[in-house]
C-alpha cells in the first residue's frame, strides 16, 4: 500500500461524514477511479489516500511512481447513505485490501465501548497494517490462497470458523465484486443473517476497469 497525503487550498471545506464515501481521482486519458478519503484534517487540509498496488491500471501505475509535489485531480466525495455507530452491537468489518482504508477509518472513528469483528483477505501477510482503535477489535487476517477456486473461498471459509456476534450485527463488505456477491448470498443464505443488515459493495472487479457495484437484494 502507498499512502498519499493531497492538500491544497481546493480542500477547503471538504467533508466526508461516512467511513466508505468514495472521491473520485482522475488519471490520464480521462480514466476515473473510487478510492476512499481514508482521513481529512481539515485545519491541515491534508486528505490522505491509501492505494493498494495491484498489477495493473491508472491508479495503481500512478502510485507506484508518485512522488512530493505531484497532483493529482480529484472529485466528491459524493455523499453516500451514513452507516450509523448506534444501535449496533458489533460491527462486522470484511474486505480485502482495498477495503482496508475503510475499514481502517471505520476502527478510528468508532467510540470507545464500541466493538467490531474485522475479517481481511490479503496477499501479503508481511504488510498486513495495523489499526488502531478506541474500540474494542477482534481481528482475523487471512492469507490469500493464490491456488484458484471460488470467489470468496478464503473468507467464507474464516467465517465458518467464527462463531458470529450475537445481538445486533452489522456486515460491512468489500471486495472484489463475485466475492462480494458470494458473502452476501453466505450471510444471508448460510447464516440467517437480515438483508438490512448487511452491506456489500464490489470495490473491483476480475478482468475490468474502474469497477464499483452496490451488490443488493440476492442477486
Ligand atoms: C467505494 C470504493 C472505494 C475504494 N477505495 C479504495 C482505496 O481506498 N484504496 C484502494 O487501493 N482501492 C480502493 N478501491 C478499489 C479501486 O477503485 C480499484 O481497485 C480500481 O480498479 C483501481 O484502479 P486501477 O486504475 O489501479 O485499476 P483498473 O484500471 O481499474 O483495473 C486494471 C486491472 O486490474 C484489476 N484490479 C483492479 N483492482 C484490483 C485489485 N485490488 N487486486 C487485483 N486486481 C485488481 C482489474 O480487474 C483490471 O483487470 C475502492 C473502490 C470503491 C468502489
Amino acid at each position: 500500500m502507498v499512502r498519499v497525503v493531497l492538500t491544497g487550498d481546493e480542500l477547503e471545506g471538504f467533508t466526508s461524514l461516512g467511513f466508505d464515501d468514495h472521491v473520485k481521482l482522475f488519471f490520464a486519458g480521462g480514466a476515473t477511479r473510487d478510492f476512499t478519503p481514508r482521513r481529512f484534517d481539515a485545519q491541515a487540509r491534508e486528505l490522505w489516500i491509501d492505494f493498494f498496488l495491484h498489477e495493473a491500471g491508472p491508479a495503481a501505475s500512478w502510485a507506484s511512481q508518485v512522488a512530493a509535489g505531484q497532483s493529482l485531480e480529484i472529485g466528491g466525495p459524493k455523499g453516500s447513505a451514513v452507516i450509523a455507530q448506534d444501535g449496533i452491537d458489533t460491527h462486522v468489518l470484511i474486505g480485502d485490501e482495498t477495503a482496508v482504508p475503510a475499514i481502517g477509518r471505520r476502527l478510528e472513528e468508532l467510540p470507545a465501548g464500541a466493538r467490531a469483528l474485522v475479517v481481511v483477505e490479503a496477499d501479503d501477510s508481511t504488510e498486513w497494517p495495523r489499526f488502531t482503535s478506541p474500540a474494542e477489535v477482534e481481528m482475523r487476517w487471512i492469507a490469500r490462497d493464490g491456488s484458484g477456486g471460488t470467489p470468496a473461498q478464503g473468507l467464507i471459509a474464516a467465517l465458518g470458523d467464527l462463531e458470529l456476534p450475537r445481538g445486533r450485527s452489522f456486515y460491512w463488505v468489500a471486495v472484489e465484486s463475485r466475492a462480494a456477491r458470494a458473502i452476501r448470498r453466505y450471510l444471508r443464505e448460510d447464516r440467517g443473517i437480515d438483508k438490512q443488515w448487511i452491506k456489500s459493495a464490489g470495490y473491483w472487479q476480475q478482468g475490468a476497469a474502474g469497477a464499483h457495484e452496490r451488490i443488493s437484494e440476492d442477486e
